[in-house]
């Protein structure tokens, strides 16, 4: 049968594809709709057709699914952030396990390893302890603060983030009015004029410290003091920050900081051990998951108290430290130079001294210290960005025979690229539990053990 743009179907979801766009099968030919889940019978308008699929769009839906529920945020159909705020939280972990499974068999085409359940969370809202709000204006003129829109730059005004801190609002409504005021411009991407581009804003979730920096297209923040002024009077405020951004870029933050009041850094605790975190350095976003991520780390690196550790991609050393009150020594490895600074430090206030840490790409300093020192290890622990690992770094681990290999991924995709790669090096997948840390969205953490054979 030939399928036809505007034809509209009546369409049972029948799976998900790795976005969370539901599935369904019109006589075998499979149509992608966004905004449906598995169970659901909607209403379906095709809005392109292929050779061999083709993606419609949710007109109505006739029988919703009992996976759905109705998304705590207003703006949750347009807002990029949430692609699974209408799945059942059930749904969510079920969605993420697959995704897991399918990567690990599809890419990994790996069999024979353990695979534990999804560690889920209680109350899968308000959990991140981080959040960079675009500024722009609205059609009307007005400064706003907001999210971008599903894949483009366009800004939906919305301020009360369901993953968000409760607090944020708040801080938000005094800067957008501060700028009104004192026509303080919002930056425009188009044109590259304007000045404040975002506004990021981090909580300790122990400590409850907030830091606030104001991501500018400039140097200088006019009238600086009387927006501290407004804000340090906030309870809990203990950092105010510029940072300097005046590229054609993506990327948010720039590489220069003004402190404009408080500290540079705002304080966390994970676990007993105190971290310092800077504006620029990475640090889990989910502080009551990352606990549980850790301790699957530390349980599959099995450390007896003799062991050689390597932590590579390290950020602010916090599995660092958390390994080393059980290992001999720990080394770590990372690119960032502000978040080594800030591991030195934990280290240092922690009164941990069984540890190292060098700044650098984890692919050129693990390989060009083993050739220089010739030093085994016995656990490798990594945690890279979405990329995965280079090569080469994979090869020193097998030339270093190191015993087992932690492998803690933000991208299943990379994760079993790599386990493939090691497969073929020596090292066998044994254990794997996802364990939710960006709840209401389609990432997935995972945490495996790879053993030598
Ligand atoms: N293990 C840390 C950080 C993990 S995030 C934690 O749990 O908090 C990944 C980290 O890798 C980031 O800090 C990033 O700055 C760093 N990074 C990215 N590319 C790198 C590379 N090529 N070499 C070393 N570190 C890198």
């Amino acid at each position: 049968m030939e399928y036809k743009k505007n034809d509209v179907y009546s369409l049972t979801i029948t799976d998900a594809n790795m976005d969370g766009d539901g599935v369904g099968k019109l006589d075998g030919f499979p149509i992608f709709v966004k905004d449906t889940v598995i169970g659901d019978v909607a209403e379906v308008k095709l809005i392109k057709v292929k050779k061999n699929y083709g993606y419609g769009r949710l007109m109505k839906l006739i029988q919703p699914s009992k996976n759905r529920v109705e998304p705590r945020c207003d703006v949750a159909r347009q807002c990029g952030g949430c692609q699974l705020q209408f799945y059942s939280y059930q749904e969510q972990l079920r969605f993420k396990e697959n995704k897991v499974k399918n990567h690990l068999e599809r890419i990994g085409k790996v069999t024979g390893y353990q695979f534990h359940p999804i560690i889920g969370m209680e109350e899968p809202f308000h959990y991140r302890n981080k959040a960079q709000f675009p500024i722009g204006r609205n059609k009307d003129g007005r400064v706003i603060a907001g999210f971008y829109a599903g894949r483009t730059h366009s800004i939906i005004e919305y301020k009360d983030c369901v993953l968000g801190s409760k607090e944020n609002k708040l801080i938000l409504e005094i800067i957008l009015k501060f700028m009104e005021e004192y026509q303080v411009t919002p930056y425009q991407e188009t044109t590259h004029t304007g000045l404040v581009r975002h506004v990021l804003i981090r909580q300790g979730y122990h400590t409850g410290e907030i830091m606030v920096c104001m991501v500018i297209n400039g140097t200088m923040l006019p009238h600086a003091k009387e927006l501290v002024k407004r804000l340090q009077v906030l309870e809990h405020i203990t950092s105010i920050m510029v940072n300097c951004n005046q590229e054609k870029t993506n990327v948010i933050l720039g590489k220069e900081l003004i402190t404009l009041w408080g500290n540079d850094f705002i304080t966390d605790f994970i676990g007993d051990i105190c971290f310092r975190i800077s504006p620029l350095s990475f640090f889990q976003v989910n502080p009551i998951q990352t606990e549980q991520l850790y301790q699957k780390a530390l349980q599959y690196a099995n450390l007896s108290g003799k062991e050689m550790v390597w932590d590579l991609y390290c950020g602010i050393g916090t599995i660092s430290l958390f390994l080393a009150q059980k290992a001999k020594k720990v080394y770590g490895v990372e690119i960032v130079e502000q978040a080594i600074e800030n591991a030195k430090e934990n280290a240092k206030r922690n009164q941990i001294e069984n540890v190292e840490f060098f700044t650098g790409k984890a692919e050129e300093v693990f390989p060009a210290w083993y050739r220089q020192n010739r030093e085994q290890a016995d656990v490798v622990v990594l945690d890279p960005p979405r990329k995965g690992c280079e090569e080469v770094l994979l090869q020193t681990i097998a030339e270093m025979k190191v015993e087992r290999i932690v492998y803690i991924s933000c991208d299943s995709a990379t994760l079993a690229r790599d386990v493939r790669i090691l497969d073929g090096m020596g090292y066998r997948l044994l254990e794997v539990t996802p364990v939710d840390m960006f709840a209401q969205t389609v990432h997935v953490e995972t945490v495996v053990l790879i053993q030598r054979k």
